[in-house]
């Protein structure tokens, strides 16, 4: 293994930016003091950054390099899916320690860049430094976005339908097994939640095509769980929701993580999640159209409640019982780390 002390910092930029691509609308990339970017006339800047911290937001016994990037940058492409915006630019700030591997922070990069790549977004610059502790990874991302169209957390209207993409719970449910389990989480019968965990695909193409169908009335997406997104999501648009137990897609593998974590399927579906799904306030009259978008990209989509006039969440149970739904998002400061 070479460090990143033996080859030194300009010889490591150098590596980073040999693999780098010039991306659509970059005039000026890598390698001078800032990048030059082009944004199409009467388009918007969409804005995003996020942080990924070695120890809190991944573990390098969980995940090669190349996961590792490449779940940082779904992370930040799920914040752009959740305003509608079609990915551009990013700015990638790696923090690694001295003794760190070169073919790791490479590793990071070329999985991010191939990632931000399959949604038509490339690497414009960035920064190096070195960290006394923990590695960190900061990627800031720039879309684009008509700024009409641009989705918001708060134009949720009562009656609106509440739908959610893919199978909420499974990432939290799978971080959850790998801290209760160890190494036994590698078994197949958990995969698919692990997958979600490690793997998350955003559903960048979803939302720039159920944009142009103006269904969508609020968006947001789960990156912190299902009950505090959709709080999130009430409180700005100035209400609440009502969730019903029924509608959500049937998930055996859920329901066998919580017979393993001693929990249910309900709690872990509204439990802390990094899902990067899409939670979003759909016009009923526009609820087909909305399937038939999800169906023709290969997304699962359900309609799982309603917004309501007055603020608070509810949930409705298989047997049509009605309990509040407690906030229970993932909080920085108070949630216990993976
Ligand atoms: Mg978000």
């Amino acid at each position: 293994m070479t460090t990143l002390r033996e080859l030194g910092e300009i010889a490591v930029l150098e590596r980073l930016l040999a693999g780098l691509e010039p991306g659509a609308g970059v005039r000026l990339g890598p390698g001078d003091d800032a990048a030059l970017l082009e944004p199409a006339p009467g388009r918007a800047l969409a804005a995003t950054t996020d942080t990924f911290v070695e120890g809190v937001h991944y573990r390098v016994e969980w995940s090669a390099p190349e996961a590792i990037g490449a779940r940082l940058a779904a992370a930040n492409l799920s914040d752009l899916a959740a305003m509608a915006a079609r990915p551009r630019w990013a700015l990638l700030a790696i923090g690694a320690r001295r003794d760190g591997d070169l073919e790791s922070v490479v590793g990071i990069q070329r999985g991010l860049g191939a990632a931000l790549a399959r949604h038509g977004a490339s690497i414009v610059g960035g920064n190096l430094t070195s960290s006394a502790d923990a590695e960190w990874l900061t990627l800031t991302l720039l879309g684009d976005v008509a700024p009409d169209r641009a989705w918001r957390r708060s134009g949720a209207r009562p009656g609106d339908l509440v739908a959610v993409t893919g199978l909420p719970g499974r990432a939290g449910a799978g971080a959850a097994l790998a801290m209760r389990l160890g190494s036994r989480a590698r078994a197949p019968e958990w995969r698919a939640l692990l997958d979600a965990w490690l793997v998350p695909e955003p559903r960048v193409g979803l939302a720039l095509a159920l944009a142009e169908s103006g269904a969508v009335t609020a968006a947001i997406d789960v990156s912190d769980g299902l009950a505090g997104d959709l709080d999130r999501l009430c409180t700005a648009s100035g209400r609440g929701a009502e969730l019903s137990a029924r509608d959500f897609p049937e998930d055996a593998v859920l329901e066998g993580a919580a017979a393993a974590l001693g929990s249910t399927v309900d709690r872990l579906r509204l439990a802390p999640s990094d899902d990067y799904e899409l939670l979003l306030a759909v016009d009923p009259a526009q609820r087909e159209a909305c399937a038939t978008v999800a169906a023709a990209r290969g997304v699962p989509i359900a309609f799982i409640g309603r917004i309501t006039d007055e603020p608070g969440m509810t949930w409705v149970g298989e047997t049509g019982a009605r309990a509040p739904i407690e906030t229970q998002g993932y909080d920085a400061f108070r949630t216990e780390t993976r």
